[in-house]
Parts: structure tokens; sequence; C-alpha cells
């Protein structure tokens, strides 16, 4: 899961890398000229020397031209591998070139082959720098290599300007990042674009680093600049255009100005930091980047110093940061759904939240080369939008069903109210005639309850009718429905009840309210009577009017016949 983020994660930075470079955001730096074996210059080689790689001696001339001059720094981006054969005089040429100039800079590559293919070299202890790491978070053994290619014992032994050209792909093979140093055997071994990039600042700032050492925040200190290293000890690149930011020299051409075929005065190397290097497809020197799927090794190289020498390389936030940041979304995503009525009101809301934060992920990077983490706070934000939704609208129902149960039942009682009745009535009339069936209702009136109140006070009547609606209740199946119909009356229907039923029904109550002992406190008792009257639809009326004056009809003579009984 946290790698598949990655890869998201990962796709946001290229994202705004590439928006950032359409921009033209930042300029390169014009300090960095590349001499390419471009597609030209390597069929001229070809043609000329009819092989490649190319006889060293070739590159001496070059770099003697150049060094006259006075550039900054020469640096092959080139590997002068030993198991290359070359003639002996070309080789040595190169070498004397190395031992003439001390700001002639060329690359090593270290692997992983296995022992029995090729055995480990021991490199000089020169090429080496003694390194000091105090964070936690990045580990170097991710740099770690257990072999690589030796290249001419010469130039070992004539320079200490040999770097690595490492680097790291991520796991969609894009390369964004790429290490300082490297290990092997237990050493560390400074990249190339490194030390070409320590010899410019040498130059322009007086930094001058001995040792190195990583800070407990993850940065490897030069000078005053402070390089953020990712977890695995590499640097994240920051881009400033599509392949060819760099001023390109066809090689060929340089060529021909050595061997005076041709005479060109317009190129000058005073100062600049001269990377050679191939960008011929058939070189195959190419790499996938964040800006482009084809961009040449000598590019990336080029980029590396160039970040290196304007401080630009990225900066990575704090994990916890990210974690605050996604903190932050939810609540605010929550209380936004919480506050607004509408969902699609509290979507736009919420979406102009995360689009803030995008845009300021955007702006950070662009103006502090700082990369915070997009997808996890916004993973989280809409996590916390969904959740609040579910319980803004479960919070909802519940409400609903609160208010119906208080526009439904009295509140004294706790019985359904005279409007429900009157509701229930009606409803009960269009079942019986659509399915041609009967039902009866009760309408009851307790005894003398004026007196009942004149004497014990009305809290002691509200307690009766409180335990007269529970022994209602008790005394009837759970589908017939029991109702205060007003003041100490009381109604109950009885669905798909004939009258008689009705009838023994209403009996059966009166009797078992006569029999009840009612408490009304202090542990004083009491016992009540209620008169009845009972009526059926179809049998005593069409309408719920009709039927309900015929119950009262009876009532009325339960009462002038004595009370404590169900009216005839
Ligand atoms: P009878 O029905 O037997 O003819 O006599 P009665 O005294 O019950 O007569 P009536 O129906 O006229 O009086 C109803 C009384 O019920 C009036 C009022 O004091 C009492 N009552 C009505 N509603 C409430 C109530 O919510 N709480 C209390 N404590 N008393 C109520
Ligand atoms: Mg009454
Ligand atoms: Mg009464």
């Amino acid at each position: 899961f946290n790698s598949f983020i990655d890869v998201i994660e990962n796709r946001t930075f290229d994202l705004r890398q590439n928006i950032l470079i359409n921009n033209k955001t930042k300029q390169a730096n014009s300090d960095i000229v590349i001499v390419a074996v471009d597609d030209a210059s390597y069929e001229y080689i070809l043609d000329k020397y009819g092989e490649w790689p190319l006889a060293r001696d070739v590159y001496a001339k070059l770099v003697d031209y150049i060094e006259a001059q006075k550039p900054q720094s020469i640096a092959f981006d080139l590997m002068f591998v030993k198991s290359m054969k070359s003639k002996t005089e070309a080789d040595n040429a190169l070498i004397n070139a190395f031992k003439k100039y001390d700001n002639l800079f060329t690359a090593m590559n270290l692997d992983n082959q296995p022992w029995d293919l090729r055995t480990p070299p021991v490199l000089p202890e020169k090429l080496s720098v003694s390194l000091v790491n105090h964070s936690s978070k990045v580990n170097l053994d991710n740099q770690k290599y257990s072999n690589c290619r030796s290249i001419l014992e010469g130039i070992l032994n004539a320079t200490s300007n040999v770097g690595m050209i490492n680097v790291s792909r991520a796991e969609d093979g894009i390369l964004r990042r790429m290490p300082l140093v490297v290990k092997y055997q237990d050493k560390y071994y400074p990249q190339l674009g490194l030390k070409v990039g320590l010899n410019y600042l040498q130059s322009k700032e007086g930094v001058g680093v001995e040792s190195f050492e990583i800070d407990k925040h993850s940065n490897l200190n030069i000078g005053n600049r402070k390089i953020f290293l990712d977890s695995d000890g590499s640097a994240i690149l920051n881009w400033y255009g599509p392949a060819a930011t760099y001023e390109h020299i066809p090689m060929y051409k340089l060529i021909k100005v050595v061997n005076g075929e041709s005479v060109d005065s317009s190129y000058n190397f005073k100062n600049k930091i001269v990377y050679f290097g191939t960008t011929a497809s058939s070189l195959f020197d190419i790499k996938t980047v964040p800006v482009s799927r084809i961009y040449p090794g000598v590019e990336v190289q080029a980029t590396y110093v160039n970040n290196l020498i304007d401080n630009n390389f990225i900066r990575k936030g704090d994990k916890a940061f990210t974690v605050l940041a996604g903190i932050l979304l939810a609540v605010l995503t929550g209380v936004i759904v919480m506050k607004l009525a509408s969902a699609f009101v509290a979507a736009l809301a919420s979406l102009s939240v995360y689009l803030v934060y995008v845009l300021s992920a955007y702006y950070s990077m662009k103006f502090f080369n700082l990369w915070i983490e997009l997808v996890y706070p916004l993973m989280l934000a809409m996590i916390a939008f969904i959740s609040a939704l579910i319980v803004k609208y479960f919070i909802k129902s519940r409400d609903f069903e609160q208010q119906y149960k208080l526009a439904t039942t009295d509140g004294l009682t706790e019985l359904y109210n005279h409007r429900y009745f009157q509701e229930q009535m009606k409803r009960q009339i269009e079942n019986s005639k659509r399915y041609n069936s009967e039902f009866s209702m009760i309408i009851l009136d307790i005894d003398f309850f004026k007196k009942f109140n004149d004497t014990f006070g009305h809290q002691a009547g509200d307690a009766v009718l409180r335990q007269v609606a529970q022994t209602l209740k008790k005394n009837v199946r759970a589908t017939d429905i029991v109702c205060r119909y007003g003041g100490e009356e009381m109604s109950i229907i009885l669905p798909n009840t004939g009258k008689d039923v009705a009838y023994s029904t209403a009996e059966k109550i009166c009797q078992r309210v006569s029999d009840k002992k009612f408490k009304l406190g202090n542990d004083r008792e009491t016992s009540v009577t209620i008169s009845l009257g009972v009526a059926t639809y179809p049998h005593d009326g069409q309408s719920a009017a009709v039927i309900i004056e015929a119950a009262d009809k009876r009532l009325y003579n339960a009462k002038s016949n004595g009370r404590n009984q169900v009216g005839k």
C-alpha cells in the first residue's frame, strides 16, 4: 500500500516539475556547456577514425584546446575503461593530460557484478572521502555496491578527480534522485557531479570540504548549503527544462577545429564547466526522467551539478508535516460537511480547500524547492469527507425519527396523540373497504376524574393517567393502536376485529382497570374505574366521524347506566 502511494506521489512530483519547466520558472546555469557525441559526431568519428570508442589521444587534443581558454573544469561523463583496447601512446596522451591539468575530471561506475565474472578492484585511497551520518532517516547502505569496472590505471595514478556516476531509479524506472556519495568496500566515494560542483564552489565561494557530514535533519552540509538527502541517501533533482537545457557543442565540430580542418572561433570555454558526454541514440546513454522519457545521461549529470552550484536540489517535507496536513485537511472537511446543509455545496467547499492545498504545494516547489506531499493528506481528507457524509445522514435520519415521534405521540402518556388517531381511523376505513374486512374502536373515559383531581391533586391525576395508559397497552394486541383521545379520554383501534371480540376486549380492559391498584407516590394507592363505548366498521357507519359518534354514544350510555362498564 505504501509503495502504491509512493508511486502516485512521485507522479504528482513529475506533474509539478513539468508545469514548472513549462512556465520556465528556473534558468539553467549558463556556466555549464556540453560537448556532445551526438548522432552527427558519432557518424563522423566512425568515418574518420573507423572505431568507437574514440582513440584517447583525440580527447587529449580537445582538452589541450579547451584548457588554453581557461575553463573552470572539464568533466568526462565517459569511462576510459581499462579493458577497452586502445593504442598505448593514445592512452598515455590522455593520462598526461590528467597529469597536466588539475581541473580535469572523469567517471567511474559502481555495480553489483558477481565475483566470478570480475574480481572487484581495490580503488586508490585518495578517491574516497570520510563521511559521518547523524541522520536516523538516511540509510547509506542503500547506496552500497559490491563491484566496479576499473578505468585506466594511469588515470587513477595521475589524478584524484575521478567520481562515480551512479543513479537511483524509482520502482517505476524514472530517475528522480542521485546519490552524492556511494559506498564501496566500506569506503565512501563522491559522485562525479559532487566533485565537479565542489571544484566550482571552491573557486567561486571559497567552499572547501575535507570530510562530509549528514546532520540529523538529513542534510549534507557543503559550506552554508544544506543538501537534503532522501531516505535512500540520494538528493532529489530539480529540473530546468526538457532535453537540451544546456549549450550543446557537437564534438565533431570541435575535432575539426582542433585538427585545423575548420576555423570556428565562436567557442568560448572561459570559466565554463565543460561536460563531455554522449547524446547519440545509438550509444544508449538515455534515461527516463520526470520531464522527459528520453533524456541524455550527460544532461542528467549537468542538471545535478547545476542543482549543486545553484543550491536548488529538492527538499522533501517532513513526514510529521505530511501527517499534520492530512489531519488538518480531514478536520476541516469534517467541519465543512457538518456545518453546510447541502452535500453539493459541502463538496464544492471541500474541493476549494483541497485546491488551496494543491496550489500551496505547487508554489512551495516553485519558490522554495520544497516537495510537499499531496497524496496522503488528500486521501485522508477524502476519507474524512465520505465518513462525515455518512455520519451526517445517520444523524439526520435519527432527527427525522425523533420528530416523527414527537409529532405522533402524547407527551404525558406516551400513547399516540389525537391527530395520529384520526389519521389511523381514515387509513383503517380505506383498508377495510379495499379488503372488505371490518375493524373496531373503543373509546373510554375515566370515571369521576374531576373529583379525583380535586381530592388527590393534579400530580396524582397525571400519575393515574399514565398508569391507565400502560394498563391499556398491556391488555391489547401488538397490532392494536392505543391513543389519548383528549383529557382523560382514550381510544383504541382494533384492526381486523369484529364487534363481539371488540366488546369482550372492552370488558376485559374495564375489569383490569378496576382491579388494579394505582400508585400515587408516598406509598398511597387507590383505584379508579373507566366507562367504555365500542363501535365497528362497517356495522356502525361508513365514516370515521359516524363511527366515533356511535362509540361516544355507547360511552354515554355506560356513564348513565352507573359507570365502570361497557356501554350498550
Ligand atoms: P365522568 O367522566 O365520570 O362523568 O366525570 P369526570 O369528572 O371525569 O367528568 P369530566 O369528563 O367532565 O371531567 C374530566 C376531568 O379530567 C377534568 C380535568 O380535571 C381532568 N383532566 C383532563 N385532562 C387531565 C390531565 O391531563 N391531567 C389531570 N390530572 N386531569 C385531567
Ligand atoms: Mg371526560
Ligand atoms: Mg371522566
